[in-house]
């Protein structure tokens, strides 16, 4: 490519989407990518033994599959099948019982024994405005929704606490389930919005499910860059871009980056008053990831576990938010909140003939450097006795190597950011346009920005829309 008319930092599903938008336009894209492989939080590996394919980052994609770029990209013709459990996710508690969320809210909250009734009040109105809510949630949150009424409905619940919406259960399986899902907001479970998250995660698991990718999460980004160079496209992989002026001059720059990197590549470029606000950006706390490789599938003590394709660990309502407390007051639980995907329940070619692969993750302290693998598997042994006895092997990950693999996951955070109420709405800071940045022709579309974390490519989507519009003048349909 001799000139582009756009240039995109990232090659992360953000970046990707971007640039796509961007080609489909019929711009020139060119995208630089530092690491080896494109796809940062979106790619598979070999990370344990030969014939094992784990997913390095995401593995789960309830947010693609409601994500209206996504809806708007023939996955399918480029590669790409969701596959999608019939369990979308389930809570363990001691004794052999767990909280699950499969199929519809009527079906669900049918195995929710006494809560059947609170669970289908809560659920069934919001399931009932999926289409309206969550393509409102997926767009900057400072434009006015397409249906407000739906999306107000939604929003005052969204704003509750977890552990306010937990009330409105009596088992402790509705409790613990509603923990779980809430916990992926990374807040303590007392604080404003953690209840939003569980909200949205369980209208989009009755809406559309959790699926996994079949053969793993790259596919995604193997299908985008497949469109991409269909459209005269171009990445570039193995190049750490360290200063804006190292990019060839392009009419749109786009940076799949966190505000603290953006202010270093810009440097003296940057006004001070917004390196200054893009400083106050709150980055969360991190994870400590491991992957299996097991000789064959997770012996869960609870039935629904062992067709879920993601398990909330953590026991109770009451011991999840203790373990979330106790990271967000910086210090790593001994039973400690984690989050376990088997892909395995639905996709068989993970690993060989009748073995699995396992992926977790526990938060933990930004920056840690603690390998939390014993203490995750004790969590997950708690579940399913004989568990240890089919590891074959492990690959572990402590936050601070999260960071040092891919730089956007600043400390571990895997979000881009905490999802503070304020950084929810005003994400990176308080301008109108989230993606614009102070410099000319220079936009942010990683998940710092609206709508925040998960591979769904909508910040990439808008952000390239935003560009669209200061140079041609176009609008990028929501
Ligand atoms: C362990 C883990 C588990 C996760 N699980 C899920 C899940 O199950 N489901 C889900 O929806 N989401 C999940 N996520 C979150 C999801 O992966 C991210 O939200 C998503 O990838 C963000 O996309 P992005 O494009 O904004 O950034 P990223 O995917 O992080 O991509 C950013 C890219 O930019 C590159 N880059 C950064 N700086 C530079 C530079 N200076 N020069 C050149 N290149 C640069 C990086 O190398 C990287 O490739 C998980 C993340 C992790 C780490």
């Amino acid at each position: 490519m001799t000139a582009p008319d756009a240039v995109v930092v990232g090659s992360g599903p953000n970046g990707l989407a971007a640039a796509v938008t961007l080609a489909r336009a019929g711009l020139a894209v060119e995208v630089f990518e530092g690491a080896p492989g494109a796809g940062g939080g979106c790619r598979t590996q070999e990370l344990t033994l030969p014939g094992f394919r784990h997913d390095v980052c995401s593995a789960v994609h309830p947010l693609s599959a409601a994500s209206p770029f996504f809806a708007g990209t023939d996955l399918a013709a480029r590669g790409v099948t969701l596959l999608t459990p019939k369990v979308a996710f389930a809570t363990p508690i001691d004794g052999g019982l767990a909280g699950a969320v499969a199929g519809s809210v009527e079906a669900t909250a049918a195995g929710l024994g006494a809560d059947a009734a609170a669970y289908r009040r809560l659920l069934g109105p919001l399931v009932r405005d999926a289409a309206a809510i969550l393509p409102a949630i997926l767009a900057p949150l400072r434009s006015v929704p397409g249906h407000p009424v739906a999306v107000a409905r939604f929003g005052l619940q969204a704003l509750l606490p977890a552990s306010q919406l937990g009330r409105r259960f009596q088992t402790s399986q509705a409790r613990a389930l509603l923990a779980g899902v809430s916990a992926h907001s990374f807040l303590p479970l007392s604080a404003p919005g953690s209840g939003g998250f569980g909200l949205l995660l369980m209208i989009v698991a009755h809406s559309v499910g959790w699926p996994v990718v079949q053969g793993g999460s790259a596919r995604i980004t193997d299908a985008l860059i497949s469109e991409l160079t269909s459209l005269g496209g171009q990445v570039t992989t193995g190049q750490w871009i360290s200063s804006l002026a190292e990019l060839p001059p392009a009419m749109a720059t786009l940076l799949d980056v966190t505000p603290r990197q953006f202010v270093a590549l810009a440097g003296d470029a940057l006004p001070a008053r917004s390196a200054g606000a893009l400083a106050r950006f709150r980055y969360g706390p991190g994870i400590c990831k491991v992957d299996w490789a097991l000789s064959g599938p997770v012996p869960w003590t609870a039935q629904a576990c062992r067709q879920a394709g993601t398990l909330h660990l953590g026991g109770t309502f009451a011991e999840i938010a203790r373990a979330e407390a106790e990271v967000t007051a910086g210090k790593h639980p001994e039973r400690p909140f984690c989050i376990v995907a088997q892909p395995g329940v639905v996709d068989s070619s993970r690993a060989p003939a009748g073995q699995q692969t396992l992926w977790g993750y526990c938060h933990v302290p930004s920056g840690s450097t603690v390998d939390m693998t014993e203490r995750i598997e004790a969590q997950i042994e708690r579940f399913a006795p004989g568990f240890r006895d089919l590891i074959l092997a492990r690959a572990t990950r402590s936050a601070a190597e999260v960071e040092r693999h891919n730089p956007n996951y600043v400390g571990g955070d895997i979000a881009g950011g905490l999802g503070t109420l304020r950084q929810t709405v005003f994400r990176p800071d308080m301008r109108w346009n989230p993606y614009r940045t102070a410099l000319k022709g220079v936009y942010l579309c990683s998940s710092s920005t609206s709508p925040g974390g998960g591979v769904h490519g909508m910040c990439g989507m808008w952000a390239a829309g935003a560009a669209l519009a200061d140079l041609l003048g176009v609008r990028v349909a929501r």
